[in-house]
């Protein structure tokens, strides 16, 4: 039967339920696969994501829209792979790196882990910002390719290829242009059709929450997190979503190369072959980074049948750093993934000496108290006015831009002492971002509660 987008657009808007062959036909026509049905103009998309914005769509409909979506262009097939194939997803925060550390650490343990991951946008960054970086690292790698690397490291780190879920491509730029980015279930969709592409028997999601996060109600995010949750089971992925806290940086660094440089420095200081430390205060400063990789990386080992619990899978995640195989398996990817391993290396032994900012400032306390908090999103786009982030995207973004925070919500703080250094390749840059950090982070008289990082675990 033909699917006529204008009948798939009136029965959304007038409330009807659509059936799986009108979702089906309507987004294979988008991207011009079905012949058979007339292909939606930008006009009609636009319509039809505003009838989903106000209508919403029922768990049958999203799971037909997402099988849709991903399966609008060429996916990634994991059949040939050996193990348990899982990756996690983050909606975007700042300061979040935990992609660095938990794919290796999976790897490590025996999972595969095929990760696509995305750039920087807004007040958030993107994992292939951070990881190219690297000297000579690529992150276009062919389907072929990344499977390859995934079947003899264990894990690959990639991004979207441009034949990957064309629909989302159309979609999302539509979205942006029709005031329609904040649907959970367009976001859900969006999201989920990409990460089902990996061809993933488990996926854990860590959906943020507060000020930094793309979702910043609880309430929201909760939505947002059950609906990717019965999402992925409805495709036959074991889903887990974790509410995680999101009112600060992630650890120590935001920004790009400086990200690499905080998980390369905990990999290399807790491997036993490596002659290197941390100080007490630098490992207290990253503790959340490492509490939020241990317990994602516990979840995807549970789901994957290393682990009798996610807490016993968080000790394994431990494990995985304090017998140095997760960093092994880190410098086999970057090996794989560098066209100039050599340059690669040097960076990676040393990154703090690799780390080179044109300009540095630091953002001192004007009073004594605590630090109460911050809203972290307007750090976020502090990062991105050093440039380490895009408005928009395509812009480019800065290796060597970011931040470094000295301390963390709840730490007394004495007047004069140092709060952030920020990190600039243009000395012009810095008075601008230093200007909102010293504006949205508040030194009180008051010691503040510390919310939990993670607040709540959703599973089918
Ligand atoms: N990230 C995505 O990939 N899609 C959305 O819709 C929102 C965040």
């Amino acid at each position: 039967m033909t699917i006529h987008p204008i009948d798939v657009i009136q029965h959304k808007r007038d409330g009807l339920v659509l059936s799986d062959a009108e979702i089906e036909g309507f987004i294979q026509a988008l991207v011009k696969r079905d012949a058979e049905h007339p292909t939606p103009t930008d006009a009609q998309a636009a319509a039809f994501l505003m009838a989903v914005f106000v209508r919403g769509l029922n768990a049958q409909e999203l799971a037909a829209l997402t099988e849709a979506m991903r399966f609008s262009g060429e996916v990634f097939d994991s059949s040939p792979l050996e193990g348990f194939v899982v990756d996690k997803h983050s909606t975007g925060g700042v300061g979040d790196k935990t992609s660095l550390l938990i794919a290796p650490i999976v790897a490590a343990a025996g999972l595969k882990d095929p990760m696509i991951s995305g750039r920087s946008l807004g007040h958030t960054g993107g994992t292939l910002d951070k990881l190219e970086t690297i000297p000579g690292f690529r992150t276009q790698l062919p389907l072929e390719e990344m499977l390859a690397i995934v079947r003899k490291v264990g894990f690959a780190m990639a991004g979207q290829t441009p034949e990957l879920v064309p629909a989302d491509r159309i979609l999302y730029a539509l979205r942006d242009h029709t005031g329609t980015v904040e649907s959970p279930y367009l976001i859900t969709a969006s999201i989920m059709s990409k990460k089902l592409a990996e061809g993933l028997n488990g996926l854990v999601l860590d959906v943020k929450t507060g000020s930094g996060a793309f979702m910043q109600s609880y309430e929201d995010a909760r939505l947002l997190a059950g609906l990717m949750v019965e999402t992925g089971e409805l495709a036959g992925t074991r889903t887990v979503a974790l509410l995680t806290a999101m009112e600060e940086p992630l650890g120590r660094f935001a920004g790009n190369w400086v990200e690499v440089q905080e998980c390369v420095e905990l990999m290399q200081h807790f491997s036993p072959e490596i002659e290197f430390t941390l100080s007490e205060e630098k490992l207290r400063l990253s503790a959340d980074l490492l509490e939020l990789t241990h317990a994602l990386a516990g979840h995807m080992l549970h789901l994957g049948g290393k682990a009798a619990t996610p807490e016993d899978g968080a000790d394994l995640s431990e494990w995985m750093l304090l017998d140095g195989s997760a960093y092994r398996k880190f410098l086999e990817m970057i090996q794989m993934q560098s066209n100039s391993w050599e340059a690669a290396r040097a960076a990676l032994e040393h990154p703090a000496e690799f780390h080179r900012p044109a300009a540095m400032r630091v953002l001192e306390a004007e009073s004594a108290g605590y630090l109460a908090g911050m809203d972290c999103r307007q750090v976020g786009r502090a990062v991105q006015r050093l440039s380490a982030g895009r408005a928009k995207p395509g812009d480019p973004v800065s290796a060597h831009a970011g931040i470094e925070m000295h301390v963390k919500i709840g730490d007394r703080v004495e007047a004069r002492q140092p709060l952030v250094t920020l990190f600039s390749e243009d000395a012009g840059l810095l008075a601008e971002p230093e200007e909102m950090l010293r504006e949205t982070i508040r030194v009180e008289q008051e010691m503040p509660d510390r919310a939990k990082l993670v607040r709540e675990v959703l599973r089918r």
